[in-house]
């Protein structure tokens, strides 16, 4: 049995590489004075090179709250996030800054309106990172071209704006904008979740394809059934702690936390055993849900 069913905390740094995402004991509060209350408590995780991890957990579960804190959106009030070997809790917005410029980290959202602007043609979106660390303009044209293609997409879409294309090619571009500074490690915050099934299908299995290029992802989901067969390992998130964590496939066919199991069982499709009615009812009754 892999090492790391037995600890939470999804360690992947079994290999020999240094992780390129490094959080531990992360806490995330939110209001002050007696109306805080906690999103994350004490979240362990880390993300070696070219690997996915999936995080996935229900709705309030505190998924994004991790997501933000990594993009240094939310302030941690306990806990170390090492991105590419450099501590980012204590960073300022000068740090955030050259570390956005370096292009390292990158993020996609469930929305794509929001991470592409909608004034830029899909060329000018894709070109202005690469243009940013002063990559000559005609190569930056180049390389978005290239990357267009990485997400399946004809060339004949570079010139358009956001809003003339279809929900789910706006977020192939959003995806081929966070790939473009070939970055190291790219946030995928429910990147599929609003798309149909057709969309949804094609877009992790282009995330499935990135692999190979060696970037990580932190794919980022309330269902388990987008991510089994995409990520390398799974974390499991319950009410804003990290209560499970391992290969995906033991994850699926072997779930040990009462959460996990409910998430499985609610996704018949992904096991050989489909856990019966019964079951479900007492693993509810068991979390209180
Ligand atoms: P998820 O992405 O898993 O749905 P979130 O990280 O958005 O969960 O939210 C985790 C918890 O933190 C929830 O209880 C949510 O209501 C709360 N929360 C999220 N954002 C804020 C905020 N800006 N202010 C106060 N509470 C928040
Ligand atoms: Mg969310």
């Amino acid at each position: 049995m892999p090492a790391d069913r037995a600890d939470p905390s999804a360690d992947g740094s079994s290999g020999t590489a240094p992780a390129v995402l490094d959080v531990t004991g992360l806490d995330v509060r939110y209001g002050r004075g007696r109306r805080s209350h906690h999103a994350l408590r004490g979240v362990s995780l880390s993300v070696a090179p070219g690997e996915t991890l999936g995080v996935i957990g229900e709705t309030g579960s505190g998924k994004s709250t991790l997501a933000r804190a990594v993009l240094g959106l939310v302030r941690a009030s306990a806990g170390s996030i090492v991105v590419d070997g450099e501590d980012v809790r204590t960073y300022g917005s000068r740090q955030w800054r050259a570390l956005r410029r370096r292009g390292v980290l990158q993020y996609v959202f469930q929305d794509p309106l929001r991470s592409l602007d909608p004034d830029l043609t899909v060329g000018e979106s894709l070109s202005e990172p690469l243009l940013v660390q002063g990559v000559p303009r005609k190569e930056a044209a180049e390389r978005a071209r290239v990357f267009l293609g990485r997400v399946r997409l004809a060339e004949e879409l570079l010139d358009r704006l956001p809003g003339e294309l279809s929900g789910g090619q706006r977020q192939r571009v959003a995806v081929a904008r966070a790939l473009v500074t070939e970055p190291r490690l790219v946030l995928l915050d429910e990147p599929v979740s609003a798309l149909d099934s057709a969309n949804r299908v094609q877009i992790l299995e282009i995330l499935k394809e990135l692999r190979a290029t060696g970037v990580a992802l932190l794919l980022i989901s309330h269902d388990l059934g987008s991510v089994a067969g995409t990520a390398d390992r799974i974390a499991v998130l319950y009410r804003g702690e990290l209560v499970e964590s391992g290969p995906a496939r033991e994850v699926v066919n072997h779930p040990r936390h009462p959460y996990t199991r409910l998430l499985v069982s609610s996704a018949p499709t992904l096991r050989a055993d489909p856990v019966d009615r019964t079951e479900r009812e007492a693993l509810r009754a068991r979390l209180g849900a």
